[in-house]
């Protein structure tokens, strides 16, 4: 693995005290490995786990051409042929899905045919029943010659998967769809990495547990259930070391532990820089840590790293206290940290640009992720407006919000009607 140290010097223009967050990113990016341990699951149990290898299709999919409608199959040279503009074929049979077909009908003849049945020998076409006329004896049908094309209504073989052919890749996450398809190739089990083992735990003397009492000046934990929510979402297993006191044994300990029992260790608070407390100087001791000031509001502070203990290692974000930065930095540069160190590979999230439906105050030199409700407007855009009080602490508007407005780098103030982009919260899948 790379050290943090070997990375950071080969940048020429790091300025650890404004950092922008493409560079963060970047340097993370550099530094995390996936884990390596590996375990095979049936498929049902594989749902939102990391695949750990290309999975090839052993079969064709669908196994043979077969019809996409109950109808009449028949050879597409009956439609060429005709002169009148009506097709009259004499039915010699009926192919059920499931069962092979042994009919095979001639040039005037055709088979009746159920969806999902194998298309008999020498018929491309299928026309549905309901433009077809059943002529009085039932052994003949009749059908307009333009109420179909050739090879209509016939899915064939191999067309969804042939075989051979790459069906899912390793690093992809697995989604519902992605079941249904290993189903659909008869592959029972398949191998995914490892859970990662996420431990995190805040930091402050001002805070409390849900359950204590509130003494005066202090505040509720909040960011250790942020936290939970998040990292359940990406499915890891969850170490909650709950609150640690602002003691330098207690600390030392906390961050030992942590790093000998997990991959990855979250911690909120103690990272500001003019913090009394010992929370950066025990990271520091433990690893190979790094404290950025990053170009980006909310969330400036930030410690990451590596920290080591008795043999095992573990990489390490120090988030900011404040609850709406813990949520920002933990999408921003955590997400894909984790994602990386999963063994997943992630295409990065889509940004739509919609209208702004208010003015927004910005000063290029620091990327900025408003919280925004994305909805439609009465000419049936979508326009963005932001959620009221945008302050770090304001965790109301990352609750009240369902995206980011992303206002990058460089930008400059937005005003009503402008384009801006948007990370949206939630998908379908
Ligand atoms: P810090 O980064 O430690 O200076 O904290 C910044 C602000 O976030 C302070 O107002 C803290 O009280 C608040 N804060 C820190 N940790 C938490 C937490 N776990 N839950 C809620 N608020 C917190
Ligand atoms: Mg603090």
């Amino acid at each position: 693995m790379p050290s943090l140290q070997s990375v950071i010097s080969c940048l020429s223009d790091y300025d650890p005290t404004a950092l922008p967050v493409a560079q963060a990113n970047r340097i993370i990016g550099e530094v995390v490995e996936p884990v390596r341990g590996v375990e095979q699951l049936a498929i049902r149990s594989a749902l939102d786990r990391v695949l750990a290898e290309d999975i090839v299709s052993p079969i064709d999919v669908p196994a043979h051409d077969n019809s996409a409608m109950d109808g009449y199959a028949f050879s597409g040279a009956a439609l060429q042929a005709t002169q009148t503009g009506e097709i009259e074929l004499e039915v010699i049979g009926t192919a059920y899905a499931g069962a092979a077909s042994d009919s095979r009908p001639g040039a005037s003849q055709a088979v009746r045919i159920m969806t999902g049945a194998v298309m008999p020998a020498g018929c491309d076409t299928v026309v549905p029943q309901e433009f077809v006329e059943v002529l009085a004896d039932g052994a003949r049908i009749r059908f307009a010659s333009d109420a179909v094309r050739v090879g209509d209504n016939r899915r064939l073989r191999g067309e969804d998967l042939a075989r051979g052919q790459a069906a899912l890749s390793a690093g992809r996450i697995l989604q519902p769809a992605d079941l249904g398809l290993l189903a659909s190739l008869g592959v029972a089990e398949v191998r995914v990495r490892r859970r990662l083992r996420v431990a995190f735990f805040s930091t402050g003397d001002e805070l409390r547990s849900i359950g204590e009492p509130l003494d005066a000046g202090c505040v509720y934990d909040s960011n250790r259930y942020t936290l939970h929510g998040m990292l359940r979402r990406l499915n890891v297993d969850l170490i909650d070391m709950g609150v640690v006191r602002d003691d330098p044994a207690a600390l030392e300990e906390a961050f030992r532990t942590a790093c000998e029992t997990a991959d990855a260790v979250i911690t909120s608070g103690g990272v500001s820089v003019g913090e009394a407390d010992y929370t950066k100087q025990i990271m520091a001791r433990l690893g190979d840590v790094t404290f950025w000031k990053i170009a980006m509001r909310p969330g400036r502070p930030m410690a990451f790293g590596r920290i080591a203990s008795n043999g095992h290692d573990a990489l390490l974000f120090g988030l900011p206290g404040n609850p709406v930065a813990v949520m920002v930095t933990f999408y921003h540069f955590v997400r894909a940290a984790l994602h990386r160190q999963m063994g997943a590979s992630v295409p990065p999230l889509p940004l739509m640009r919609v209208r702004s439906a208010q003015a927004i105050r910005k000063k290029p030199g620091r990327t900025e992720y408003q919280r925004g409700v994305l909805a439609q407007v009465a000419d049936g855009n979508w326009e963005v407006r932001v959620t009221g009080q945008q302050g770090s602490g304001v965790l109301r508007s990352m609750s009240e919000a369902n995206c980011f407005i992303v206002l990058g780098h460089d930008q400059d103030s937005v005003k009503t009607g402008d384009l801006v982009e948007v990370m949206l919260f939630d998908g379908l899948v």
